[in-house]
């Protein structure tokens, strides 16, 4: 048994591999394209990828792939083996420096939104050195962006580098302002606190909704829920302890940070939260983690749920985006400083995460919008779908007195001016202990709460970092032309605070006075569902700000339109076809049979003498024989629905007939199933039910 830190990172071509294994020179140029972006030459990719290959080989590497994000949602993979023929017969291992850089994998049956005409079926992809290669199973992976031929983006990593780069510029622009000359870079990190169900695979195996959907689609309250909230940091199970080992095990080897462990809100439910990494790595990681968290899962007769409701009526999940800003130097941007001059600037970035927030509000609703996490947002468990940003009450005070160009406190005997007093300091504690926030300020970074748990962060953090690049390029703009750069700062913070401040919001943001504040007073947006809110992608502002940082072509924007609305058509329609299917061969036969065994005990017992009670036979047998009725009505109406949604040719209007017609069919199609589940013998009943999943792992 290896120790934990000889173990951490032992899949992962990392620093240390490179370090080793690399001549001087070859490393100095790795290292300069992997912090400073500067361009590779293929002397030095031909002598990383024979290090790599030496290096995965006598780790028992046979195959190696471009592993990338598609705009699937998932990642992925095509293997090719490193065997080479060699003269006398036998094999060579192989890899070439051409074979690091750039793939050509098949595309043609990646979602492209149009982007990939059909006579251009092949993308490419290359390589991105920022994220170390590591090697799963057999294969050595090499992240990778994936491209069509026309330079396109069709994956999640390409625009999420964009977005990195983009607010690079606009920071350095804004500190060079403050007078940082020796900061070379700022990137943003990311801490994605992961949540997700375990439940028994034969169980899972047992229900098709499950299995076709992820979530259960069926199934009446069980008679225990979350009531006791006995199970939020409860004592973990001990095969969910074994579990939990053998992941953060696997994770550790490859080099992914998984710190925190503990047991959610639902039973069933856990969380597991890694160290923040840089954004880019930490997407990457997050990908990896949701994929070897259910691989485990099989090894232990689990199964791992990452839908963001498996269960209806029970809390369900989701992932905070713990984001923050720093510099090559150290600095953490969102922390308030030790100096006058610091705290200024901890300022300046501030002001423009709260007004990225308000203006693009849409933008950040959008990123985590699909029929998954519509479940969820609004729906009294997590966030609302309005976006709305908690900052405490200090740091409100502050921005307060600084609007009314009033002292900070009533102690304080001087107004506020920047760049010449000293913040208070924040502590964490007392910021951060509103958990209905979607936005919330923990002292040090953002914590954006609005993700699903099935989401890639990509999305989010796309938004959000182009949102705030653009907002600090605007600042950059305004600074840089002022004669007077303190008092041009004073007014630029000032007059923030002022037309945003309506974003601001420190009360419960799952009361419903707040919603009704948020949009009737404040004019804040609520776009309850995706169809509402993927609109707003194509409207002149966002296509102008996205274009504008370099983020998005138009033509891609157009495809992810296309692409996310698509997803969330299909996955609702194969939703509501689980349904039928379920409902007609299973539940329907199961509530037949059940009243007809009712029916012939009632007959028995007449015959027997017409004396004898059947108050229980008459009465389920009714209820069950008009239930059976009902379902089957219902199921009829829900496939006429199906059928004429599926008919619009359209993704608009095709997502509102699925959001308006379809779900409310489900919706009344389960609620009388469910209603047969209780009255239906369990033997009778054709698959496990909420308490068997919810309370079957131990
Ligand atoms: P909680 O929010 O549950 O109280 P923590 O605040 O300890 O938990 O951490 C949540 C996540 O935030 C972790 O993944 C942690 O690594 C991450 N995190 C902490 N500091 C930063 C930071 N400066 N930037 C980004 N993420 C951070
Ligand atoms: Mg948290």
């Amino acid at each position: 048994m290896s120790t934990v830190s000889e173990s951490f990172g032992s899949m992962v071509f990392d620093d240390r591999v490179m370090r080793a294994a690399l001549s001087k020179e070859v490393y100095d140029s790795l290292r300069k394209t992997i912090d400073e972006g500067a361009e590779l030459n293929i002397g030095v990719a031909n002598a990383v990828a024979e290090a790599m290959r030496d290096w995965a080989v006598a780790k028992g590497a046979t195959h190696f792939t471009h592993w990338f994000q598609p705009l699937t949602g998932i990642t992925a993979e095509k293997h090719d083996s490193f065997i080479s023929p060699a003269p006398d017969g036998g094999v060579i291992m192989e890899f070439s420096g051409k074979e690091l850089i750039k793939g050509e994998p098949d595309a043609s049956s990646f979602p492209s939104g149009g982007l990939r005409a059909t006579f251009e079926a092949r993308g490419y992809t290359a390589w991105d050195p920022t994220s170390y290669a590591f090697i799963k199973g057999k294969t050595l992976c090499i992240p990778t962006a994936f491209c069509s031929y026309g330079g396109h983006a069709l994956d999640k990593k390409t625009p999420l580098l964009r977005s990195m780069d983009a607010l690079n510029r606009a920071a350095l622009r804004v500190l060079r302002l403050f007078g940082n000359a020796d900061v070379k870079r700022v990137t943003t990190s990311v801490g994605p606190e992961q949540e997700y169900f375990l439940v028994d695979r034969k169980m899972y195996e047992a229900r098709r909704d499950l299995r076709f959907t992820g979530r259960t689609l069926f199934g009446a309250k069980p008679p225990k829920g979350q009531e006791m909230d006995d199970h939020y940091f409860g004592v973990i199970k001990p095969r969910v302890a074994a579990y939990m080992e053998e992941l953060n095990e696997e994770l550790w080897k490859l080099g992914i940070l998984a710190k925190t462990e503990h047991n959610e809100v639902a039973p069933a439910q856990h969380e597991l939260a890694p160290i923040y990494r840089t954004t880019n790595v930490a997407t990457d990681h997050n990908q990896l983690t949701m994929e070897i968290m259910q691989k485990v899962a099989a090894k232990h007769g689990l199964v791992c749920l990452l839908h963001e409701k498996p269960f209806a009526g029970v809390n369900g999940s989701g992932k905070h985006n713990n984001w923050s800003i720093a510099t090559d130097t150290g600095v953490n941007l969102l922390s308030p400083g030790e100096t006058p001059y610091e705290n200024a600037q901890f300022l300046t970035f501030l002001c423009a995460v709260i007004e990225a927030v308000d203006e693009y509000a849409d933008l950040l609703r959008i990123s985590v919008a699909t029929a998954g996490n519509d479940h969820r947002l609004g729906a009294n468990e997590a966030p609302p779908a309005v976006v709305s940003i908690f900052l405490g009450d200090e740091l409100t005070a502050v921005l307060d007195a600084i609007e009314a160009d009033k002292p900070y406190s009533a102690a304080e005997k001087t107004v506020m001016k920047l760049g010449s007093d000293v913040l208070p300091k924040f502590n964490r504690d007392n910021t951060d202990r509103n958990r209905t926030s979607p936005f919330a300020f923990t002292g040090n970074k953002f914590e954006f709460r609005m993700l699903g748990s099935s989401n890639s962060i990509a999305c989010a953090n796309i938004m959000l970092n182009a949102a705030v690049a653009s907002v600090l390029g605007k600042y950059a703009d305004r600074l840089e032309g002022a004669d007077d750069f303190e008092s041009a700062l004073h007014d630029l913070i000032r007059g923030t605070v002022r037309d945003h401040r309506r974003v601001i919001f420190n009360g419960n943001g799952y009361d419903e006075k707040w919603i009704k504040e948020a949009t009737e007073v404040r004019g804040l947006p609520n776009y309850r569902t995706t169809p509402d809110c993927f609109p707003e992608l194509l409207s002149e502002k966002n296509v102008s700000m996205l274009t504008g940082e370099g983020v998005f072509t138009v033509e891609e924007l157009r495809s992810r339109y296309e692409i996310m609305l698509e997803n969330y058509c299909k996955t609702v329609l194969i939703e509501a076809n689980t349904m039928i299917d379920m409902a007609r061969h299973e539940i329907l036969p199961a509530t037949e049979k059940y009243a007809s065994v009712l029916a012939a005990n009632l007959a028995l017992k007449k015959s027997v003498s017409p004396a004898l009670s059947c108050g229980y036979e008459e009465k389920t047998a009714a209820a069950l024989s008009a239930l059976t009725d009902g379902i089957a009505e219902r199921v009829d109406e829900l496939e006429t629905a199906e059928a004429k949604a599926r008919e619009i040719s359209e993704i608009g209007p095709q997502s509102f007939a699925i959001r308006d017609e379809v779900i409310g069919k489900m919706t009344a199609l389960r609620s009388l199933c469910d209603e047969a589940e209780v009255i239906t013998a369990s033997e009778y009943w054709p698959f496990p039910t909420y308490g068997d999943l919810l309370f079957g792992v131990n």
